[in-house]
């Protein structure tokens, strides 16, 4: 829930620009984004200036700058803001400050090992033609060519420094390297042991939080679903404390408080969350970051490697949340042409349709990261409280009302009912489920359902069994938004109804409820206390 930009600065930033902009554009969004920079324009480099003032303990290593450039219309107010953001206790981040430095357009390089990553060094506007004299810090991590190319060696992270002698005297430039360990697509895991319903995924149409406001998410299936409009990775809800796991071997890049900003949902308070990102080489060449937000504790510290699966701590609902969750990201790394990593979907995209996230220029084409079988399961349930005080023979249980893509696989929605045990077993003849819209499944004639026991009504075709019956549809039964699910006897008496985000019988109702189930309808974690574990050196 941040982006690139310091996220106090944001809104001012966002404010700023609208003036210089042409009239937005259709879709009323692509300029709500930083543009991305390019390979060999250095230009303005207001993250400089920013403050990461909270850093927990002095000795921690320099978090990662959030790397973006303005269009020439706001960089005079990109630098005001960004002095008028920036803190006072930050170290300065090095000689690229100064105007005669060398810059590179970006200040910290995510790259494969084996990977090289080609350099265009500024003096300001003007390309560095002549030879520079290198240094990195650890030739065992990343090395530099005369080319001017980074050469990564191994996992770790480096400093490298070019250096020239103007008529100003010496001029140097640093770039922070971080060579991530190799993974094979499809071998990311989920962030977490178990799997739970998902609040808000990745919205491809586009991912903008707090700005973009065409009212749904587009999944990666290119279905419009609710959540937190814009938002650019997956939230789970979790209790706080929950581990959080690394989702591929890697190097930790961040892992501390974030900048504090103004958090729209919660009354524009001033916050700043945990977070913990890792950088994951690809064996493309390409590199991955994956970032794990809203932490209660953190069990890991800049530049460690990591295995996958390892703890890097626990989750929680700090920053600009309202309720424990764990929120996931991903990062597409590019160092063939320098741009800094750009959010993505770790699901890719599996639509025939174009992806909009991959059409607009500030965006990118996202990369399914992990297989299906590693894949956290999306779907959206919920448990009723079954039988407790109703003498209905069988009660709905779950209802799993959002699968993906049930629009076109209707089974990975379903219903599922228990016998109420306080009743006994369970007839069936003549009971039917129904929908908010009265379409209805009738249960088979004759089936008897042992009492405490369930099964399940999936919405598709299938051959029914003991514990699963099959409605048959071609289309999704249950509605994404809000439905209603209901079970009537034989002589259509209601025996039990469930609803989410609706009125049960009201079509009207349905068509009206406003879907806000994100976390920002929960209460705001009171008194959660921050921890980070000290570095054990
Ligand atoms: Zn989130």
């Amino acid at each position: 829930m941040r982006g690139w930009l310091p996220a106090t600065c944001k809104a001012v930033e966002r404010a700023l620009r609208r003036p210089c902009d042409a009239p937005a554009s259709p879709s009323g969004s692509t300029d709500e984004t930083p543009a991305p920079q390019r390979s060999g324009s250095p230009g303005i480099t207001p993250r400089r200036r920013s403050s990461w003032s909270i850093a927990l303990s002095p000795e921690r290593a320099a978090p990662p700058r959030r790397v973006t450039r303005f269009p020439p219309c706001v960089a005079l107010f990109a630098l005001l803001v960004a002095a008028a953001c920036a803190g006072d206790s930050f170290p300065p981040s090095g000689v690229g400050t100064l105007p005669h430095a060398i810059t590179f357009g970006r200040d910290t390089l995510v790259v494969a090992p084996g990977a090289t990553a080609h350099l265009t060094p500024h003096i300001g506007t003007t390309p560095v033609t002549g030879a520079l004299s290198w240094s990195t810090t650890n030739a065992a991590v990343a090395q530099i060519s005369p080319d001017n190319d980074v050469i990564a060696v191994a996992p770790g992270i480096t400093t490298i420094t070019a250096s020239t002698t103007t008529s100003n005297g010496l001029t140097q430039g640093t770039l922070i390297v971080r060579v991530a360990d190799t993974v094979r697509l499809g071998e990311f895991r989920s962030p977490l042991a178990q799997s739970v319903p998902v609040v808000s995924v990745f919205d491809h149409d586009l991912p903008f939080e707090f700005a973009d406001t065409n009212g749904y998410l587009l999944s990666f299936w290119n279905e419009k679903l609710s959540g937190i409009d814009g938002h650019n990775g997956y939230d789970w809800p979790v209790p706080t404390g929950t581990p959080v796991l690394a989702a591929a071997a890697g190097v930790v890049t961040f892992a501390q408080l974030e900048t504090p900003f103004s958090c729209p949902i919660l009354g524009n308070a001033m916050v700043a969350g945990m977070w913990v990102l890792v950088a994951h080489g690809l064996s493309t060449g390409q590199a991955v970051v994956t970032e794990y937000g809203h932490l209660s504790r953190i069990d890991v510290q800049y530049g460690q490697r990591i295995a996958a699966g390892q703890q890097l701590g626990l989750s929680g609902s700090t920053g600009c949340s309202t309720g424990p969750h764990l929120h996931f990201s991903a990062f597409a790394g590019s160092p063939a042409d320098a741009r800094p990593p750009i959010v993505m979907d770790p699901y890719g995209w599996q639509s025939t349709a174009p992806d909009p996230w991959a059409q607009v220029r500030v965006g990118t084409a996202s990369t399914a990261l992990w297989s299906s079988s590693n894949a956290p399961p999306i779907y959206k349930e919920f448990l009723s409280s079954g039988s407790v005080g109703t003498t209905a023979p069988v009660v709905i249980a779950r209802v799993h009302y959002m699968g993906v893509d049930d629009d076109h696989h209707p089974n990975n929605e379903f219903i599922e009912v228990t016998a109420n045990p306080s009743v006994g077993d369970a007839l069936l003849t003549g009971i039917t489920l129904v929908n908010n819209r009265d379409e209805r499944f009738t249960f088979p004639s004759g089936s008897i359902l042992p009492a405490g026991q369930s099964l399940r009504v999936f919405s598709g075709a299938g051959t029914n069994s003991a514990t699963a019956l099959y409605w048959g549809r071609t289309t999704p039964a249950w509605d994404d938004i809000a439905d209603c699910a209901r079970l009537f006897d034989a002589n259509g008496a209601l025996l039990f109804q469930f609803s989410w985000f609706t009125t049960c019988g009201s079509t009207a109702d349905r068509a009206a409820a406003v879907p806000m189930r994100a976390m920002d309808v929960e209460s705001p974690m009171a008194g959660e206390r921050l921890r980070v574990r000290p570095r054990p050196d």
